[in-house]
C-alpha cells in the first residue's frame, strides 16, 4: 500500500523556464578557482539553473580524496552571489545539514550511500523539522525502490514538502555499459506510484563513462523524467574524483542543445489513432494472457499424467527440442533470439513450478 505525500509541485517552487530541469557542477568542490571558474562557464548556458558540488564526499576507501569540508560553503555562497544560480550540496549527517543550512545553501541532497540507511534518512529528517528547503533524495546504492520511498516518506512526514527524486542507477552483480544499471523500471515505478514527485536522472552516476552520457541523458526525457544532474568540471581530466564521468561546460552546451524535448501529448489526430493501435495492444494483450492460462492448463494434466506414471518433471531431451524449434519460429517471424529464450525461460519456470505442485498434492 503506498501513501500519497504530500508535496508541493516542482513548478510552484522553482519556476524555469526551461524543462527539463539542468543541475550541474562538480563532482567535488576542490579549490574555490575551480568552483568559481566551473559556475561562471555553466551560468552562460541559458538552462542551467541549479549548480551542485561535493564538499563531503562518502569514498569507498578512507585514503581517497574525501572533500573540501565546511570551506567549501564559503564557495558555494560566492557562487551564488556571483552568478545567481542555486546551490546544492550533499549532506551525510544532521552537522551537515546544520551547516549547510548556516550558509544558506538552496537545496539540499542526499546521496545514495545515505539514502540506503533508514537510522542516518530519519536523523537527517529529524534536524530538518520545520525547516522550510527543497530536499533531492538519491536512490539507495541497491535496486530497492521501498527504501527509497522510505526516504522520501521520513523526509515528508517532518514537513519538508519541496522533494525531488533522483535516479543515479544501481549496483547490480552482472557486468553492464554502466558504472549503475539504469534499471529504469525502477524510478518509472516510483513515477507511477508518486506522480506529483519529480523525478531527476542522473546519467554522470548512471554511466561512469562521458561518453555514454548523452544517450542515457535523451533516454531519460524521452521517458518521461524532469530533469537532469550532470557533472561538470572546468578540467575534467585533472578532477580529483569522477574523473571519467565529468563533462567540460562545453561539452555540457553541446549535449543539451542536442537533446530531442518530445512532447507528452500530440493533436487530437495523433491522440486518436494512438488510442486505436492501443486498444490492438489490449486486445493482443488479452489474447496472450488466455494463452498462457490455457498452456498451464495443459501443463498441469502433463504433471498429473506424469504423476500417475511416476516420470521425472524435467525431461531435458525435450526442453532442448522445445527452445531449438521455438527459437527458430520466432526467428523466421522477426523476434529476437534473446528475446525467446527470455520468455521461454520465464513460461518453463512457471511450468515446472505448476507441475511441482502437482506432484506434491496428496490425491
Ligand atoms: C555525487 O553525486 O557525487 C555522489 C556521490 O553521488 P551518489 O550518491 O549517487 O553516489
Ligand atoms: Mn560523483
Amino acid at each position: 500500500m503506498t501513501v500519497q505525500l504530500d508535496t508541493i509541485p516542482l513548478p510552484d517552487w522553482l519556476p524555469v523556464s526551461f524543462l527539463p530541469l539542468i543541475i550541474a557542477g562538480p563532482c567535488s568542490a576542490e579549490t574555490e578557482d575551480q568552483v568559481l571558474s566551473t559556475a561562471h562557464a555553466l551560468v552562460k548556458i541559458p538552462q542551467v539553473k541549479v549548480f551542485r558540488a561535493g564538499i563531503w564526499k562518502p569514498r569507498t576507501r578512507p585514503s581517497s580524496f574525501e572533500g573540501v569540508g565546511t570551506i567549501g560553503l564559503k564557495w558555494l555562497q560566492r557562487v551564488k552571489k556571483e552568478t545567481g544560480l542555486l546551490t546544492t550540496v550533499e549532506v551525510a549527517n544532521p552537522q551537515h545539514v546544520a551547516e549547510a543550512l548556516d550558509h544558506n545553501v538552496d537545496i539540499l541532497w542526499i546521496g545514495a550511500r545515505t539514502v540506503v540507511n533508514p537510522f542516518s534518512i530519519q536523523e537527517i529528517s529529524e534536524v530538518l523539522k520545520g525547516v522550510d528547503i527543497p530536499v533531492m533524495i538519491k536512490n539507495p546504492l541497491n535496486p530497492d525502490i521501498k527504501t527509497w520511498i522510505g526516504a522520501l516518506e521520513r523526509l515528508n512526514y517532518v514537513g519538508i514538502k519541496k522533494i525531488i527524486a533522483i535516479h543515479r542507477g544501481f549496483s547490480f552483480f552482472n557486468r553492464t555499459p554502466y558504472r549503475n544499471s539504469p534499471m529504469w523500471e525502477i524510478p518509472i515505478e516510483l513515477k507511477r506510484l508518486f506522480p506529483t514527485i519529480p523525478v531527476i536522472v542522473d546519467p554522470s552516476h548512471i554511466c561512469g563513462d562521458k561518453d555514454l552520457i548523452p544517450a542515457t541523458s535523451q533516454k531519460a526525457l524521452d521517458l518521461e523524467m524532469n530533469g537532469l544532474m550532470i557533472e561538470t568540471h572546468i578540467q575534467p581530466e585533472e578532477a580529483l574524483t569522477d574523473k571519467e564521468q565529468q563533462l567540460t561546460p562545453d561539452q555540457l552546451k553541446e549535449l543539451i542543445s542536442n537533446l530531442v524535448i518530445r512532447k507528452e501529448y500530440g493533436t487530437i489526430e495523433f491522440e486518436n489513432a494512438l488510442e486505436e493501435l492501443r486498444s490492438e495492444i489490449d486486445k493482443l494483450d488479452e489474447e496472450l494472457i488466455d494463452i498462457l492460462a490455457r498452456r498451464m492448463t495443459v501443463v498441469e494434466e502433463i504433471g498429473k499424467y506424469k504423476k500417475e506414471n511416476n516420470i521425472t518433471i524435467l525431461q531435458l531431451k525435450r526442453w532442448s527440442h522445445i527452445i531449438r524449434d521455438r527459437v527458430l519460429g520466432g526467428e523466421n517471424l522477426g523476434l529476437s533470439r534473446d528475446f525467446i529464450l527470455k520468455l521461454l525461460e520465464a513460461i518453463h519456470e512457471e511450468s515446472i513450478q505448476r507441475q511441482t505442485e502437482v506432484m506434491n498434492r496428496k490425491s
